[in-house]
């Protein structure tokens, strides 16, 4: 697996795109309300939804980011589960 900073910060800026941390229908509201979302080229956001274990590690970052804030419980009683 590849290093986050590779994705948020790859060298290309053009088509920046805002991708939602924990995705998924209810998910991308809830990413929006706790702004857990990062700013991606195209390229990276397409390996982001199509590579497993990047998922896997945009949903360990939304918690992370998430857990700044608030406690893991809270992030359980809104997500509906942990990734970390
Ligand atoms: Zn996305
Ligand atoms: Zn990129």
């Amino acid at each position: 697996m590849k290093h986050r900073a590779e994705y948020e910060i790859c060298g290309r800026y053009e088509y920046l795109e805002e991708h939602h941390l924990i995705p998924g229908i209810a998910n991308r509201k809830l990413s929006d309300r706790y702004k857990l979302k990062i700013n991606i080229c195209r390229a990276c956001h397409n390996n982001i939804h199509n590579k497993k274990e990047l998922l896997d590690w945009s949903k360990k970052r939304g918690q992370k980011l998430f857990e700044r804030k608030h406690s893991r419980e809270e992030f359980i009683k809104v997500f509906g589960r942990s990734y970390l």
